[in-house]
């Protein structure tokens, strides 16, 4: 994929970049490796006042570095703004307790025979981060705040087509203070990966993206024996009982599904609803869905921009088109316009059998698919039956089936009631071909730590 600015909205492409050539990536290796050894001489109090400075040029450049978002990838920019507040509350959230996170813990020293005992958690070096486009500022700070912030560095392959995205944040860890090299952007194809991750100055990576991207980096980290962080793909159920506020449900269920157009690895994307609601749940589901608005992400009146790539578009449009060519009916959307660029509108379809495409793979754009089930049993097994493991969101007012909800999905997280989201105080990650590891809150702050026992006699 060439790395550039090409506006989804028509197509266009504003602007290309040349990829870095291998002696400039070694020049960015070698600084992260001495930003490191200078990094990890640091106390996190100080540390933490440069991620502080960070949020504040988050804060400031919110609108700027937001029109940028929009201009590469289509999402609304009153969604882009959103995301950059939330960085920032991010990077404010571990400033505060960073210090918390990484102190010494003390363990049961006489029981090991010793006169003191803790757990230190301690920084391993640069880390390189491979990233995604979906949220092209959320996803790569949610990695670094933590990541810097217990002193490691980190090496960023963004995505190819938001590299505008990618020097701006490549730039920012360096504007607050942090010592030069502690986090570069690389703009680099991800066929540079390889020799990036097989550096032996390179410690560790972290990765956000397709099922495929995931599988290919493990290889190369098991080979390396470097630990990983994967963050793949979902296929988020929406489970809906006789007991759900319906219209609450149904709202929800709107915004879960075509948040960020529809690009999110936590959106709901299968909607199982009990057999006694199902009828009730669809006409106010299909109606929210067909009455969003599609255009200009740049309006604020806008609710789905278009998607952010021309192959991705086509991806979902195909997986619509082959369950309606299997029998599927098609209750809402279903065609893609006759415009330039790429879009895509809300769309549900019903009537699924494990055959077609979209029973099984996740859809990445704003098409729900919408399942009927009879019992509580079938309503798991249905949730269950993709091979991911995301997240989950489950709706009724059943206190027992919420309880057995929260334990019976396999996923990540679990949300009764509300919209799955993710938030700087709670992990964040998945199971099964979702991947593995956690982000956010003190887990993920230690995920690239070693973790070592100090024992003194
Ligand atoms: P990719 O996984 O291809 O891209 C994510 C990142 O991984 C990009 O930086 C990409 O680089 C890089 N990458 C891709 N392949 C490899 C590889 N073999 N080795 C190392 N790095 C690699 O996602 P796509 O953009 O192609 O989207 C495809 C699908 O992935 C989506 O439809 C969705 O299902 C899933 N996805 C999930 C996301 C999530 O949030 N969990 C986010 C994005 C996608 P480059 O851009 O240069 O190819």
């Amino acid at each position: 994929m060439p790395i550039a600015t090409t506006d989804p909205a028509t197509g266009e492409v504003l602007r290309t970049y040349d990829e870095m050539p291998p002696d400039r990536i070694d020049a960015a290796i070698a600084a992260a490796h001495r930003a490191f050894a200078e990094l990890r001489g640091t106390s996190v109090a100080q540390r933490a006042r440069w991620l502080t400075a960070a949020a504040d040029l988050l804060d400031a450049e919110r609108d700027d570095i937001a029109r940028v978002m929009t201009t590469e990838m289509g999402k609304t920019y009153a969604a882009a703004k959103a995301e950059a507040a939330k960085c920032a509350a991010a990077c404010r959230f571990y400033a505060d307790n960073a210090e918390r996170f990484l102190a010494d813990e003390p363990a049961d020293a006489a029981a090991v025979g010793a006169r003191r005992a803790v757990v230190r958690y301690q920084p391993i070096g640069p880390v390189l981060a491979v990233m995604p486009w979906n949220f092209p500022l959320w996803q790569v700070i949610r990695f670094a705040a933590p990541a810097l912030t217990a002193g490691n560095t980190g090496l960023l392959k963004h995505a190819s087509n938001v590299p505008q995205t990618a020097l701006w944040l490549g730039e920012l860890f360096g504007r607050a203070g942090f010592p030069e090299g502690a986090f570069t952007a690389l703009l680099v194809g991800s066929s540079a990966v390889e020799r990036i991750l097989t550096d032996p100055r390179v410690r560790a990576a972290t990765l956000t993206g397709s099922e495929p991207a995931g599988r290919s980096i493990a290889a190369i980290a098991g080979r390396e024996l470097k630990k990983t962080v994967l963050e793949l793909g979902g296929s988020d159920p929406f489970v809906v009982m006789p007991s759900a506020d319906l219209d609450r449900a149904a709202e929800v269920a709107t915004t879960a599904r075509c948040q960020n157009n529809g690009q999110s690895c936590i959106a709901a994307k299968r909607f199982i609803v009990h057999a006694d609601v199902f009828d009730a749940f669809t006409e106010r589901f299909v109606d929210r869905m067909a009455a969003l608005r599609v255009g200009d992400p740049m309006d604020e009146r806008t609710d789905v921009g278009p998607l952010a790539s021309e192959r991705g578009r086509n991806e979902v449009a195909a997986q619509v088109r082959d369950a309606a060519e299997r029998g599927a009916r098609v209750l809402c959307g279903g065609e893609v316009p006759d415009r330039p660029g790429w879009w895509y509108p809300p769309t549900v379809v019903t009537d699924l059998t494990p055959e077609m495409r979209m029973w099984g793979e996740e859809v990445f754009g704003p098409a729900a698919g919408l399942y009927r089930v009879s019992s509580y049993d079938e309503a798991v097994e249905v949730a269950n039956g993709t091979s991911f493991g995301l997240g989950a969101n489950a709706w009724t007012r059943d206190p027992e089936e919420q309880e057995r909800f929260a334990t019976d999905l396999d996923a990540g997280s679990v949300f009764v009631n509300g919209m799955t989201t993710s938030y700087p105080q709670l992990p964040f990650g998945g199971v099964r071909n979702s991947g593995y590891g956690r982000e956010l809150s003190a887990l993920g702050m230690r995920e690239f730590c070693n973790v070592k026992t100090v024992w003194v006699g």
